[in-house]
């Protein structure tokens, strides 16, 4: 007997006829012995109408306000499925966050979680019920709703999960999984039958949005197994999980990127102590938030600074940078919002020598040219111009036979 969380998606329970499909999903998974909790999203599109809702009313509204609204979407689908749950003869019972105390801090429509209380939990599992919880929401010490950013219900299912011990925390959306790069980019890409915490976390911030960024990290601190399956379809899923010695023999498990990328470059500053904080500086307190950093010294001696922000801070980037140029007496500042960030990511990564050649080898071949290049133990990113993204992104799952399935027992 197995102890499964189950996460379900808006879309999964966009509307009633979904809801009673997520209703014979969890009934099969409690026929089948295990003890299941489910936690659910608000209905797709719901928590964007209700926050237009807040706006119509009050521009800038209050975020206490705001998330005693906003937890009310998730609210109405634990009642739905309770409801569809007890209609095909499964017991369920629903918790709001308040109610299963699912503590928080007080920050307000991104609070973390500080604790989940699981005692009532358990008896109505003993009890042989399904329990249904609440995505997204919480509680602060003062007993105040609080709403946990966007895509939260996935930290939820992780926390609960965690909190629980259960075996495992399994995600269902729209895809049936984590695969090599995106297929609408490469229709070749392939479902990652698992891919640890690690390069799950890089492929989420890289822009392949299946998981909560938290969600994942969540995870990979309590060692919470973590699977993303299709609510729609029947498989396997994407297993998330430790690294174990068998996946060193895969050494790319999948490309990412970005398309919301910009970069900025100072021209001629000064190559003295102080030059990069003076730069950087009022970036951070502005709180853009910088990415990839290159700096060079030239031949006369003054070093050139190149770096890149989210594409939403460009123009204030580079206003800010506009008036550290005037200070330091800069040559010039440019800047290219028109530029993507593509990454290959692997563990296997760490122990195979000439993964970069063979990345800048296959982008030469190509004609791209790589303006910024940056590595780390499981990453290699580079930046070229956006309309080589596709291209790119092409030609290294290629090159890297991202579309075969790995030796037998390498992942
Ligand atoms: N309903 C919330 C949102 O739309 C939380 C979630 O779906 O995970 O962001
Ligand atoms: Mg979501």
């Amino acid at each position: 007997m197995a102890l499964i969380v189950q996460k379900y998606g808006g879309t999964s329970v966009g509307d009633p006829q979904r809801i009673l499909h997520v209703a014979e999903k969890v009934a099969a998974q409690r026929a089948r012995g295990d003890r299941v909790v489910v936690v659910v999203s608000a209905m797709s599109g719901e928590t964007d109408r209700l926050l237009a809702l807040a706006r119509s009313i009050a521009p800038r509204p209050d975020p206490r306000e705001l998330d005693v609204l906003l937890a009310t979407g998730e609210q109405v689908t634990i009642a739905l499925l309770s409801l569809a749950l007890d209609r095909i003869g499964c017991p369920a019972r629903s918790y709001t966050g308040a109610q299963v105390q699912i503590l928080t801090d007080s920050a307000f429509n991104k609070a973390r979680i500080r604790g989940v209380d699981v005692e009532r939990l358990r008896g109505d599992l003993e009890a042989g019920r399904v329990v249904v919880v609440a995505g997204f929401q919480g509680v602060d010490g003062d007993g105040r709703i609080t709403t946990l950013g966007r895509g939260g219900s996935d930290t939820t299912a992780v926390a609960v999960a965690a909190a629980l011990k259960a075996d495992e925390c399994q995600i269902y959306t729209d895809v049936d999984g984590v695969y090599t790069t995106d297929p609408r980019v490469v229709p070749q890409a392939r479902r990652l039958q698992r891919i640890t915490f690690e390069e799950m976390l890089e492929m989420a911030s890289l822009g392949s949005k299946v998981l909560q960024i938290r969600s994942v990290e969540f995870a990979g601190k309590y060692n919470v197994p973590l699977r993303v399956l299709s609510t729609f379809q029947d498989g396997e899923g994407t297993l998330i999980t430790y690294e174990d010695p068998d996946m060193e023999e895969v050494q790319i498990s999948g490309i990412a990127f970005s398309r919301d990328e910009a970069k900025l470059t100072i021209v001629g500053v000064p190559d003295e102590p102080g030059v990069a904080y003076r730069i950087l500086g009022p970036i951070g307190e502005a709180n853009i938030e910088v990415d990839m950093i290159v700096q060079n010294v030239g031949a006369d001696g003054t070093t050139d600074f190149t770096f890149t922000v989210h594409r939403n801070e460009y123009e204030r980037a580079l206003e800010l940078l506009q008036r550290v140029a005037a200070d330091l007496r800069a040559r010039d500042v440019s800047g290219d919002p028109h530029i993507v960030k593509i990454s290959l990511v692997g563990v296997g990564m760490r122990s195979h020598a000439g993964i970069a050649s063979r990345m800048f080898q296959t982008l030469a071949r190509e004609g791209i040219n790589i303006r910024m290049i940056s590595t780390s133990e499981i990453k290699i990113s580079v930046v070229v111009d956006e309309k080589y993204l596709e291209l790119g992104v092409r030609a290294l799952h290629e090159a890297f036979e991202l579309d075969r399935e790995p030796a037998a027992g390498a992942g």
